[in-house]
């Protein structure tokens, strides 16, 4: 079986595929390398089961092409992080709403099953913690740009949930905090990519605002699993899964985290947001997955400790960026 991987050259993605072809898959990548990296797929490159097309998977031609022979499909291809969202929200909107339309409408045409990848982000600033999949959602007002990537992928989320109701075999999974080896310092998975890459230089740990925020992270090997399952299990198409792991941990712990794992003697610096984000940024201050649906529906459970998550991805920096 052919499974497209829209988006596979990035962090999440190249996991993703990596586990596909291990799997005995053969597996399309499409990606137009603007936040991914063909390194991050170096290891399995000349694999003869792995077909790479460089395009915009808002082309039609180009979808069409990557769309051949393929018998189901994992749309990751987005605009992510909240750097690049700031950059530049219209590019945002544009790739995350036409691209995941123009994906949702091959697949209805062809009757594939496909798997959407959400975010927690849609979360907003929260109603209550943990979140379930069905709480209501609180975002912040438009003119505040870090909001259009989860105006965006609610939007997506509608989408499929309507062509559900058509019929369509569709899945979407609400990553939390997605961490691991390959995620970008300057694109998502931010903050411990950040944190490795500074403690790697030597450089201060830098905490925005006073680091009482917390978050919940998922090392990349359980979101991967997660998402397998999501895409595969029939119990999954019309439903939306929370990926994530409980544990809660505040930026300003996570950054002791670092120092003790990485054994480097970095200070900490606090920075405000408006000097991290411009002025006007509005934060998420709290953000935990209720997880009982995915364990209920999917049989899937986060099994990588922090700490654990934490050791494997310093080996990767240390290895791979040479500390
Ligand atoms: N953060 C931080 N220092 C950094 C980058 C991020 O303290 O250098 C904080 C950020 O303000 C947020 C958390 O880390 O509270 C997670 O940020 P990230 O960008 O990884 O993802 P988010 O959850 O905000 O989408």
């Amino acid at each position: 079986m052919r499974i497209l991987v829209t988006g596979g050259a990035g962090f999440i993605g190249s996991h993703l595929v990596e586990r596909l072809l291990q799997e005995g898959y053969a597996v399309t990548v499409l990606d137009d390398l603007s936040g991914g990296r063909l390194e991050n797929l170096g290891a399995v490159r000349d694999h003869p089961r792995l077909r790479i097309l460089i395009g915009d998977v808002t082309d039609p031609v180009t979808l069409r092409r990557a769309l051949e022979g393929v018998e189901r499909v994992f749309h990751l291809a987005a605009v992510v992080g909240v750097p690049r969202v700031l950059a530049d929200p219209l590019r945002t909107i544009r790739v995350n709403v036409r691209g995941t339309e123009m994906v949702l409408e091959a697949c209805a045409e062809r009757d594939l099953p496909v798997c959407l990848a959400s975010s927690s982000e849609v979360y907003g600033k929260g109603i209550r913690w943990p979140a379930a999949e069905e709480d209501d959602l609180r975002l912040g007002s438009p003119t505040v740009a870090r909001w259009a990537y989860a105006a965006s992928k609610l939007l997506d989320e509608h989408l499929a949930l309507a062509w559900a109701r058509q019929g369509l075999r569709v899945s979407v999974v609400r990553y939390f905090n997605v961490y691991g080896p390959r995620a970008d310092p300057d694109g998502y998975g931010y903050v411990i990519a950040r944190f490795m890459d500074q403690a790697l230089r030597g450089e201060p740990l830098t905490v925005y605002g006073d680091g009482r925020q917390t978050r919940s992270f998922i090392y990349v090997e359980d979101a991967v699993e997660g998402t397998l399952r999501a895409g595969f299990l029939p119990e999954a198409f019309g439903w939306i899964f929370n990926i994530g792991r409980a544990e809660e941990i505040s930026i300003r712990e996570l950054a002791e985290k670092v120092r003790a794992i990485t054994g480097r003697s970095v200070p900490v610096r606090f920075v405000s947001f408006s000097e991290a984000y411009g002025p006007g940024f509005e934060e998420t201050p709290r953000r935990v997955p209720e997880v009982s649906r995915a364990r209920a529906l999917l049989g899937f459970e986060a099994r990588v400790t922090l700490d654990e998550g934490l050791r494997r991805t310093w080996e990767w920096w240390r290895v791979c960026r040479r500390g």
